[in-house]
């Protein structure tokens, strides 16, 4: 019989799920018991800033799995808790009630908070962060013909919550610090074809601003007033200027964390018996050769039945590359692998057109991460460029004539 009779996963979304789910399917009969700090079951996010905030999916299509399925499969979901302090030492995690748990291993899986702004008039109301299902719909009431949406942050969250206010005919401003919205993660080329899209679609979008001040009467914000003094009126404001790693109990527990909770290729942090997975885990990538740390739906997704193997004691290592996708009006996208600053973009097909395929490669010509805007299937031929780490003729890449398995 084994030796591990008790999981406690403190998290209560994506990951944690799957991590529950992974555990039954490699036969683990102990207990698993979910601390959810929401008062819901786990549920995936993506769709909050896309099909479910524009009302297009419902709240159950973004559920990782219905209730029966929690009480077939013998986990203990613990809604609306959240843990206080974990022992190592004790092998046990309290809880806000006052209780104990004690296990035999724990997983981590406490996802991101969103970063707060920290200026004048940002408590007021009318401000929205976007995290949980409650804030998408608070956003989605602020969607209508005529009214002012002002977007704080030109990220993921910033352009996917204008794409949905603009098809519902909402007026929308995106104010962004950087030169163009995704600058950082997309480099110049790519991030252009981003701003060409919003700007098509009607957003009237700000770059390099700098934000002063929200604007408020009577405690309600009224807008956004930017270095310069303008003021950009808004009946409602949204901010998406990223998230913060939600590592605290770790470090308290005295875990490993930089930069998120430490992991090697199998997911375990510094203590042997806890386990960190999803937008926390900065994971020692086997096939990237280093540390990554991705804040995206796949990898709380996938690093879950890894954990779950090398918990019970297999000889298991995390190798997924990182993946992620994202729609916005009639241009869908996905991501693969993980491209460094420094890289340069080769693009396959028309950026024009919004119809290509972007690789980033590295000064000795790797592929190191490629992005399909409106292009499908092809990340299945693409994976293994950049896995095997292949050394590319850039014109060739470029090259549509040439498939991609002569490269
Ligand atoms: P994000 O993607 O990291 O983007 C944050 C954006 O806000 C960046 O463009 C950043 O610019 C900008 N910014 C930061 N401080 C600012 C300021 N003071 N004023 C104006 N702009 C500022 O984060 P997010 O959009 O908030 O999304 C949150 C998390 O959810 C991220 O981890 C994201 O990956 C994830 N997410 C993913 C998807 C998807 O995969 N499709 C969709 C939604 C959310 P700089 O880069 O110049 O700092």
């Amino acid at each position: 019989m084994s030796t591990i009779q008790n999981v406690v996963v403190i998290g209560g979304g994506l990951a944690a799920a799957k991590t529950a789910e992974a555990l039954r399917e490699n036969d683990y009969t102990g207990t698993i018991t979910l601390i959810a700090a929401e008062r819901h079951l786990p549920y995936e996010r993506p769709s909050l800033s896309k099909d479910y905030l524009a009302g297009k999916s419902s709240f159950d299509d973004a559920l990782v799995h219905p209730a029966d399925w929690y009480r077939e499969h013998d986990v203990d979901v613990r809604e609306g808790r959240t843990a206080t302090a974990i022992d190592t030492g004790a092998h046990t995690v309290a809880l806000d009630d006052g209780s104990t748990l004690p296990y035999d291993k724990l997983v981590l899986a406490t996802g991101s908070v969103a970063r707060r702004l920290p200026i004048e008039g940002a408590d007021a109301d009318g401000i929205h962060y976007l995290r949980t299902v409650e804030e998408s719909d608070a956003i989605h009431k602020t969607f209508g013909e005529g009214r002012k949406l002002v977007i704080i942050g030109g990220g993921w969250i910033g352009l996917e919550v204008a794409a949905a206010a603009r098809e519902a005919g909402t007026d929308v401003t995106i104010l962004e610090g950087g030169k163009l919205p995704l600058l950082k993660v997309l480099g110049e080329k790519v991030a252009q074809v981003f701003a060409d899209l919003h700007t098509a679609h009607g957003v009237d979008l700000r770059t390099d601003v700098k934000i002063e001040a929200i604007t408020t009467a009577d405690g309600r914000a009224t807008g956004v007033r930017l270095a310069g003094g303008e003021v950009i009126p808004a009946d409602a404001i949204v901010i998406g200027i990223g998230v913060a790693p939600e590592v605290g109990l770790a470090e308290q527990a005295g875990i490993a964390v930089d930069n998120g909770v430490l992991v090697d290729a199998a997911l375990r942090s510094s203590d042997p018996d806890v386990f960190a997975v999803g937008d926390i885990a900065n994971h020692q990538h086997p096939i990237l050769g280093h540390r990554v740390r991705v804040e995206h739906w796949a990898t709380a997704l996938n690093q879950p039945a890894a954990a779950a193997s090398a918990l019970l004691g297999n000889d298991t290592e995390y190798t997924e590359l990182p993946y992620f996708y994202s729609d916005q009006y009639d241009l869908g996208c996905e991501y693969i692998g993980h491209a460094s600053a420094d890289d340069r973009v080769v693009v396959r097909g028309s950026l024009s057109e919004r119809e290509f395929v972007a690789f980033w490669i590295d000064g000795e010509n790797h592929i190191t991460a490629a992005m399909n805007v409106n292009i499908w299937d092809v990340i299945d031929e693409i994976k293994p460029l950049i896995a095997g780490y292949v050394v590319v003729d850039p014109d060739k890449l470029a090259d549509q004539n040439v498939p991609y398995a002569n490269l």
